[in-house]
């Protein structure tokens, strides 16, 4: 995800505090200096703190005129000009009035020394005196020992969470911070600002049409589900999506992310799902958005070491899910780029149980985002922006929008008027290379190989009797791990598949890597999923349902047979037969293969031209659908 990304998507939520006053007391210290106006503040209290202490300093203690040595003291007792003494633990005071200098005379101060004639002096002169404690005042020590401390205390807590982000409020309001996630207003988005993702937004547009007419769907009883999952690689503009069903219903739009949650106090993130339901519910019709689920929706089980927070947050929200019913108008959209984490809890159904894939955009799509992305920026006549798109396979619609920006800075650079061809060219260099180097795009060479590979599939499909037909070829990746697919969807529901079909099914899975072999001379890694469904298929056929030469009507595993496809029983672990029988049935497997593998590259080379045009094309404008495949190879 770029920089810009994030972001956009961290901006557009907040949370209480900051620009709250209730918590304001001690502002101005933390503050920026201009910031502060008038107002109580620690700095005060300090000041009359200090000034307290020095009035009782002033008012317990007389200040004595003059500081004399012991001797002299001794010297002044003697003569007599000192009439009363003050023993304090550090000094002597000596008045020379009666009572304590009240009544005005002078007072001396001396630093006493050991002298056990002291006393007997005073005693042998008639001099008064009296022991003083120099104890602090009351209040003086109660500030300086009690108040003090605690109010240090105080004021370095704040100051801790106020760094750390505002926590220390959610912990004091724990479980009823109010303000916590707002309803974003009109988000101003609409589907025309989308493009590239025509199958996902044909059914959003559902979802848009039970926002504004719930009562259309409830009337009748029908169902509307609780939460959609847009799932798509990072910048498919899945975010973008959410935004634009907020925008086309112009009901209000509650966002949270899920990376929100992750660096919070335990409950916190519980309490804050809470709360955005009732909001919800209070604001009815709406959308929740729950951005980056993976973050708090990760797997329960796989989740090392575990994390408290998180796995309460999202028990949270499954409480919250299950606890709605959809007719209340509250629909809940989540996305995410990593399906393949996210606890099965959360997929489950009356959850979200409807998911729409946010694909990377083919050719088409892409000139459609750069124009929408080219708006409002002067371009110079001769940019043909489908050229800009087919120089850009791979890119996703946030890169897109990047691309136009960088042309734009660059004409800007230049100082031109208006973005050239060169502009775009130079700016589609820059950002291919940084893509490469974050692994994100694939190369033309290895591009070119899955172009082949796919209609390797496609061909042997189109030609092979019972195959189902081919509705969809892509040489567009999708999110994970597959450079391409070719997509057949039976024309009528199967119950029973014949003999026929099952070789027909391993034909086409052997397409790809055939038509590696017949143009490039080798072969690839890329048929490594296929040719794990072949073998799968070609053991079925022999141990289940005894389609093979050698164990004709014979099946050899007397287990339940899992149904095609849905196999859940490990291969082998079990088994009914010898020894010799498994070897015998391995030999069988790879007899199979090999015979349709044969099979298949002969009949690409019979249709190597076919091969050839359908893979340029397929090149050209990286899908291909059903009508332009059947028009290209005449049937
Ligand atoms: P995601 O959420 O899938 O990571 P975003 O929705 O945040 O992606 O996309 C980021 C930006 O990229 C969007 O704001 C938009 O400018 C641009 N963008 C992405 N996909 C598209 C698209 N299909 N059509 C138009 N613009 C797009
Ligand atoms: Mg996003
Ligand atoms: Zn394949």
């Amino acid at each position: 995800m770029t920089k810009k990304n994030l972001k956009k998507d961290d901006g557009n939520w907040e949370r209480d505090g900051g620009g709250g006053d209730k918590n304001d007391d001690f502002g101005p210290l933390f503050r920026m200096p201009n910031k502060g106006q008038f107002k109580f503040s620690l700095w005060y209290l300090i000041l009359a703190f200090f000034v307290l202490m020095i009035v009782q300093n002033v008012m317990t203690n007389t200040v004595p005129d003059s500081l004399i040595g012991f001797s002299d003291f001794k010297k002044k007792i003697e003569s007599g000009e000192i009439r009363h003494v003050q023993i304090g633990e550090n000094y002597y005071h000596g008045y020379t009035e009666e009572n304590n200098g009240r009544g005005g005379g002078k007072i001396y101060r001396t630093v006493p020394v050991d002298d056990a004639s002291f006393i007997p002096l005073l005693d042998g002169r008639g001099v008064s005196y009296h022991r003083i404690s120099e104890k602090p005042g009351f209040l003086t020590s109660f500030l300086l020992n009690w108040a003090f401390p605690l109010l240090m205390l105080f004021v370095i807590w704040r100051f801790v969470f106020q760094r750390m982000g505002n926590i220390g409020q959610n912990v004091m309001t724990l479980g009823k911070n109010k303000a916590a996630i707002v309803a974003e207003g009109d988000t101003g988005v609409h589907f025309a600002d989308v493009a590239g993702e025509d199958e996902a937004k044909e059914e959003l547009v559902e979802v848009v049409d039970f926002l504004k007419n719930p009562q259309k769907y409830t009337s009748i009883g029908g169902k509307i589900p609780k939460g959609v999952l847009l799932v798509g690689a990072p910048g498919t503009g899945k975010t973008l999506l959410a935004k634009a069903v907020a925008g086309e219903a112009g009901v209000p739009f509650f966002r949270i992310s899920g990376s929100e949650f992750v660096e919070m106090f335990v409950g916190v993130g519980a309490a804050r799902v809470r709360d955005l339901f009732k909001q919800a519910r209070e604001k009815a019709p709406c959308i929740i958005f729950i951005d980056e689920l993976d973050a708090i929706g990760k797997s329960r089980i796989n989740a090392l070491g575990g994390n408290d927070e998180r796995e309460q947050t999202l028990n949270q929200l499954l409480v919250e899910m299950d606890g709605f019913d959809s007719r209340t108008g509250v629909i809940i959209l989540a996305a995410t780029n990593r399906p393949e984490v996210l606890d099965s809890a959360l997929l489950r159904a009356g959850r979200f149980d409807r998911q729409v894939l946010v694909d990377r955009p083919d050719l088409a799509g892409r000139e459609a985002i750069l124009r929408i992305h080219a708006r409002g920026v002067n371009i110079n006549k001769d940019v043909d922006l489908r050229e800009v798109a087919r120089d850009t396979p791979g890119f996703v619609g946030a890169d897109l929008a990047n691309l136009v920006n960088e042309a734009a800075i660059l004409a800007v650079r230049r100082g031109r008027t208006e973005v050239e061809r060169q502009d775009f060219s130079e700016a589609v260099e820059k950002l291919i290379a940084g893509l490469q180097k974050k692994n994100r795009l694939i190369s033309p060479e290895q591009k070119q190989i899955v172009a082949y590979h796919e209609t390797g599939h496609a061909l042997v499909a189109a030609f092979t009797q019972g195959s189902d037909p081919v509705r969809k070829i892509t040489i567009v990746p999708r999110g994970l791990g597959a450079l391409g697919y070719t997509l057949q969807i039976p024309t009528d529901d199967k119950y029973l598949m014949t003999e026929e079909e099952l070789y027909g099914k391993i034909d086409t899975l052997l397409g790809g890597r055939a038509a590696e072999e017949l143009i490039f001379g080798q072969i690839s890694t890329g048929a490594a999923n296929d040719l794990v469904k072949v073998s799968d298929i070609a053991k079925r056929m022999i141990t289940e349902y005894g389609m093979s030469r050698k164990f004709r009507n014979v099946a050899l595993n007397s287990r339940q047979p899992g149904i095609m496809g849905t196999a859940a029983e490990p291969h082998g672990a079990y088994r009914d037969y010898s020894e010799q029988t498994q070897s015998r049935i391995d030999q069988e497997i790879f007899d199979i293969v090999e015979s349709r593998y044969k099979r298949v590259c002969e009949l690409l080379r019979e249709k190597k031209e076919l091969l050839e045009a359908v893979s340029r094309r397929l090149l050209e404008i990286e899908t291909l659908e059903e009508k332009e495949f059947k028009a290209l190879i005449g049937v």
